[in-house]
Order: structure tokens, then C-alpha cells, then sequence
């Protein structure tokens, strides 16, 4: 089979997005290669492909646990034999998978780093056919990285042992410099192809609240998105208890997620959250990586996080499926104390050298003073965050609070008679700051020596700041209501319009950011269109919704019978999709995206009938 029969008949997908044929084509060259993506890009079927398609055994290096599984789980439910090795599995679990591991039976194995170097590992693994290493979440590797597991460095230790070298093929969504490098450099890849995909999620609404009453706000949120699940980041312990508790107490179901649970609680919690039993999960950022979940509609931040690159990684774990999902961030003053507290006292810097770790410092407070911005920016949003990973975006995306709420049609009437009527009176024989400077009211050489003091114009526009006068200045040109010459001088001259503005009764209006005082945020979110307008820009009718929510359903029941989340039945995208296409037939069912073959045979014909 070839890579598109793969990806149809297996995951039941029509196209490869940008980069994953390129990864996957290089792969298949039989080339190293690193895959830098955002969360949710798909990385994992750009070494799943190629490991059904090359002879031999991929192996998978995973960081968790709770990853492995539902990976594994969802190759399974595609029809592909697949089997993780790690600690989960008791002794005999473990020796049972390994010996059907050597007779060949999984192309795909999933393992914990830790694992690699133990004697019957290696023993399986000196006499198998391993013909790639693929690690995931490849920036484990990296000191510079959130997550480093000191674990991930036995890869290459592990590698090194083998007879041949396999292709090494690594994955990441940590777009630095500095981690890229190490991946690079500690995982040996050689020639490798690097391939950084943009950084932008469109389908993520971004916004940032500054209120009062955050509880309130969240609480609000939650109300008006009754049916939807999401994640709410907090930053302490602490947080995750109060807000948990004050939630179940206004009858919201959630559970709860944090360092401090045991073992078991956290596991429990984790899976009711990904096997829909509980639609919301308070959590630290100790919960998320792993967390494959597609169908996360909201990530609420209850507080700042300490930099963007893991606002963004969190953000990111809404909408994996592609479909319009909401990433808010609830700011206070004092998420910058807290977070400030967390740098001072990091303990894992303990065992770094005095240097080493003043720079770290350094360079921690750099990153929280950026994410700090973002939550005070009048910018779009999420230019901010492309432009923080290098990215350049475009000003204005129109889907975060800022494009929605900042930016507000004003009326310049009086502003532009002022600056027509300046040019005019002044005989059109100034430069633009001077013609500025004049309505502004300053007193600078210039001003005195043109005696602009005189002009009827003086200090009208005393009130409006330099720059905003600069701004509809640059409007009138762009409108041609004013000319600038192009020479050095810049001198402002009047058009074949101009008068429209000074004699004529006509009202004139432009879109301005709004004035930081005046912000209120209070008031932001609402007025947008219906959550899932993006398939094909289809809205859902009445009819439609029910249909959805009877497809959940069926799904919700399916994923019962087989014991995996929903999402592993098929995800939020599929059942739309279905919603929207309406299948009658096998045909028209494999038609639709995230319905392969293997798929259909086992629930296709439950769904057909529901629909029909
Ligand atoms: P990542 O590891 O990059 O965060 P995943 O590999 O978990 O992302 O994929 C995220 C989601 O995108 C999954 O639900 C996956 O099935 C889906 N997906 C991957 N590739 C495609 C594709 N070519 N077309 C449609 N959906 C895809
Ligand atoms: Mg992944
Ligand atoms: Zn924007």
C-alpha cells in the first residue's frame, strides 16, 4: 500500500497537511529528520506511516505513560497491531508483549525511554529489525526545555548498542532555538531534515480577560458552554482545590488534576476527563502533556502563566481537532508576584553552578516579563505569539479579543476639519510633525520660529494624544483627503477632496485601537458566530444539532463497549462532518474525514442507520 492508501484506509483521511508528506517522504529516503509542529498538527502519523510501510520494527520513545496508551489504543481501534512497553504492564504483561514483539507481530512499539537499556529490552531489540526510532516529544531531550526528562538522554545510548543504526526520526511543538540545537546535537541526528511548520492555530479563539472576579467570569463562561469540555489551568495547588470545590458547589461537574494527588486519584481524574464521564478538569500544568484528547472546546487560565511558551502549549491543547475552540486567559496583578516567587525558588535549578543558573534566572524573567505583556498588549493576540516564536503574523486576525474588542469605529470629523483646516491656514507649506505639533499645542523650535502659535489651529487638538493624531493623519493620506509629498521634506498639502471635509456636512469615521483606559473587558466574547462555523462555514441547523448530540451519543456508547475515550471512536470534526454530509451509503460514510475502512466495518454501519 502507498501513503495515501495508508492514510485513507487506516485513519480515514483524504489529505496529508503541509508538512506531513515531506516528513514522512524523507523518513521513507530512509533520512534522519525533526518535525517542529504546533500541538495538534498531527506529527504522530508522519512516523505511523512510514512504520507501516518500511520492513522492520518502529520503535516509539514516549515520556508518559498515559500518551503511550491512548496512541496505542487508537492504532488499534484503526485496525494496526501496535503494543507500548512500559511500567504499567505487570511482569507477565510485559514478558507476553515482548514475545510477540519478537515474533513480529507489531510494526509499531511504543516504549519509555527508561526502558531501552534494560537487559531484556536490549536482548529483544539486538535481534529484531528495528528499522526507525521515532521520538516523540523530543524537546524531553533538552535542559532548555520545559519538560526535560533526564531519561531521554538513554536514547542515544540505546541507538549506539545497535548493530545498524536506525533512521532517528524526532518530534516537538518547542519552537526555540536553543532546544532545536540540542535535539540535534544529543540525539546524534545526522543531516537531518528540519522541518518547522507555522505556529498558527487558526481555529483558536485567543483572549485575554483582566476582571475582578475571576471566579465569576469563569463560572459565567462555563454557563453559556454547558455542553463543551475544557481544561482550567490554575497556577497552584491551592487554586485547583478552591476552584474545584466552589465549582462543584454551583453543581458544575468537574474533577480535579495536581502534584499533590495520589497516584491513583490522578489517574482516575485523568481518565474521567478523557473518557467524558467529567466534561471539566481543574488542573495544574502538571496535566496536559499526553493529553491526546481532541474534542477540548475551551482551556481557561485561572492566571498567568510564567511564560508564553507554555501559555501557548496549554492554549494549544484546545481544538486539536480542527474545529473552533476558545483559549482565555483570566489576569491579575498578582500572577506576576506568584509566578516571580516560582522563579526564586526553582528547585530544579538547584544543582546547576552559580553561573549557569543566574542566566537561567535571567532568562525566566525575560520570559515572564513577555508573557506579561501579552496580557496588557493592545495587539491582536495572536500576532503576539507568532512574533514571540519568529513568526510574522498579520496585524490583525480578527479571532481573538483584541481584533474584536480593541479596535472600534471612531469618528474623526472634528480631528480631520482640524488638520485640513491647519494645512489650509498654514498655507500648505509644513511638514507633518510640524502640522502635528501645531494642533497638539507644543512648543518646540519650529513652532516658535514658523510662529505656528498664531495659526487659528493651535493647540485645537490639545487633548488627543501626538499619535493618534499622527494615525488619522496617516488615514486622511491613505484616503486621500491629504497629501504628503514623497521628498525629504514631507509636506503636507491639500487634495481634490479636502474640501469635502471642511465644507460639506460630511462625518467621517475610521477603526482605531481603543484607549487603554477605556478598555473593558468585561465585556468580551460574546457576538461571535456559532462554535462550529469553520466546516465549510456550514452552521449548524436545528435539525443538525440533534443529530450531533445523537451521534455523541452513539459514540459515547461505542467507546463504552470498547473501553477507549470517544475521540478514539471518531472525533467531534468526524461526527460534524457527518452531521453536515449526511452519508446514506458505505461509500458516502468513507467520504467523510476520520472514516477509514477498518473504521467503518466495525461502527460504520451503526452510524449509517442513526443518520438515515
Ligand atoms: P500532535 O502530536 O502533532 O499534537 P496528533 O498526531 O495527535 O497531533 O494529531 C492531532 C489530530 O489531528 C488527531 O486527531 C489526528 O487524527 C488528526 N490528523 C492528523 N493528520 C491528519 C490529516 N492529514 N487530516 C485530518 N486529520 C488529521
Ligand atoms: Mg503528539
Ligand atoms: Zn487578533
Amino acid at each position: 500500500m502507498n501513503k495515501y492508501e495508508i492514510l485513507k484506509k487506516y485513519f480515514g483521511y483524504d489529505t496529508f497537511r503541509n508538512a506531513q508528506e515531506t516528513l514522512i517522504d524523507r523518513i521513507l529516503e530512509g533520512k534522519d529528520t525533526l518535525g517542529i509542529m504546533p500541538t495538534g498538527a498531527g506529527k504522530s502519523l508522519c512516523y505511523q506511516i512510514p512504520a507501516l510501510m518500511m520492513e522492520g520494527i518502529t520503535l516509539v520513545i514516549s515520556p508518559l505513560i498515559s500518551l503511550m496508551k491512548d496512541q496505542v489504543g487508537s492504532l488499534n481501534q484503526a485496525g494496526i497491531h501496535a503494543a507500548f512497553l512500559n511500567s504499567s504492564l505487570t511482569t507477565n504483561q510485559y514478558y507476553k508483549a515482548l514475545s510477540f514483539a519478537r515474533q513480529g507481530r507489531y510494526p509499531i512499539i511504543y516504549v519509555a525511554p527508561e526502558r531501552l537499556v534494560t537487559e531484556e529490552f536490549l536482548d529483544f531489540a539486538l535481534h529484531s529489525n528495528i528499522v526507525m526510532v521515532a521520538v516523540d516529544e523530543a524537546h524531553c531531550v533538552s535542559q532548555w526545555g520545559q519538560d526535560f526528562r533526564p531519561s531521554y538522554l538513554k536514547i542515544v545510548e540505546f541507538i549506539e548498542r545497535l548493530p545498524r543504526r536506525p533512521i532517528v526520526s524526532a518530534f516537538t511543538a518547542t519552537a526555540t532555538k536553543e532546544v532545536r540545537d540540542d535535539i540535534i546535537d544529543i540525539l546524534q541526528l545526522q543531516e537531518p531534515m528540519v522541518i518547522t511548520t507555522g505556529f498558527d492555530r487558526n481555529n483558536l479563539y485567543f483572549g485575554v480577560m483582566a476582571v475582578k472576579d475571576r471566579y465569576g467570569s469563569i463560572r459565567n463562561y462555563l454557563e453559556a458552554h454547558r455542553k463543551d469540555s475544557g481544561i482550567i489551568y490554575c497556577l497552584t495547588r491551592k487554586q485547583v482545590e478552591e476552584v474545584c470545590e466552589r465549582l462543584i458547589k454551583d453543581g458544575f461537574a468537574v474533577t480535579r488534576y495536581h502534584a499533590g494527588l495520589s497516584d491513583q486519584e490522578r489517574r482516575n481524574n485523568q481518565d474521567d476527563f478523557i473518557y467524558d464521564r467529567v466534561p471539566i478538569i481543574v488542573a495544574t500544568s502538571a496535566f496536559g502533556m499526553g493529553i491526546d484528547k481532541n474534542s477540548v472546546r475551551f482551556v481557561l487560565h485561572y492566571g498567568m502563566p510564567k511564560n508564553i511558551e507554555s501559555y501557548y502549549q496549554e492554549a494549544g491543547r484546545a481544538g486539536r481537532d480542527g474545529e473552533p475552540a476558545e483559549c482565555i486567559l483570566y489576569y491579575s496583578s498578582r500572577d506576576v508576584i506568584t509566578n516571580q516567587l516560582f522563579i526564586d525558588n526553582n528547585q530544579d535549578n538547584k544543582e546547576l553552578d552559580e553561573l549557569t543558573r543566574t542566566i537561567v534566572r535571567e532568562r525566566d524573567q525575560e520570559r515572564l516579563r513577555k508573557m506579561t505583556f501579552y496580557c496588557f498588549t493592545n495587539e491582536c493576540l495572536r500576532d503576539y505569539i507568532l512574533k514571540y516564536f519568529g513568526e510574522y503574523g498579520s496585524n490583525y486576525c480578527g479571532n481573538c479579543s483584541n481584533c474584536l474588542t480593541q479596535f472600534e469605529q471612531v469618528d474623526i470629523t472634528e480631528m480631520a476639519r482640524a488638520l485640513i483646516g491647519c494645512v489650509k491656514a498654514s498655507r500648505q507649506r509644513y511638514g507633518t510633525t510640524v502640522i502635528v505639533d501645531t494642533l497638539h499645542g507644543a512648543n518646540t523650535a519650529k513652532i516658535k520660529n514658523y510662529r505656528m502659535k498664531e495659526n487659528p489651529y493651535y493647540g485645537v487638538l490639545s487633548k488627543v494624544p501626538v499619535y493618534r493624531i499622527r494615525q488619522v493623519l496617516n488615514y486622511l493620506q491613505m484616503e486621500e483627503y491629504l497629501l504628503v509629498t514623497s521628498d525629504d521634506f514631507a509636506i503636507v498639502k491639500l487634495t481634490a477632496k479636502s474640501g469635502e471635509i471642511l465644507e460639506e456636512d460630511r462625518p467621517i469615521s475610521m477603526k482605531l485601537a481603543k484607549e487603554p483606559e477605556r478598555q473593558t473587558k468585561e465585556t468580551q466574547t460574546g457576538g461571535r458566530k456559532s462554535k462550529r462555523a469553520s466546516f465549510g462555514q456550514a452552521l449548524f441547523t436545528e435539525k443538525e444539532e440533534n443529530l450531533f448530540e445523537k451521534l455523541k451519543s452513539l459514540r459515547l456508547e461505542i467507546a463504552r463497549e470498547e473501553k477507549v475515550p470517544p475521540y478514539i471512536v471518531f472525533s467531534d470534526k468526524t461526527l460534524v462532518h457527518m452531521c453536515v454530509v449526511k452519508p446514506n451509503t458505505k461509500e458516502e460514510m468513507l467520504r467523510v474525514s476520520g472514516v477509514g475502512e477498518f473504521k467503518f466495518e466495525k461502527y460504520g454501519e451503526r452510524f449509517l442507520k442513526l443518520i438515515h
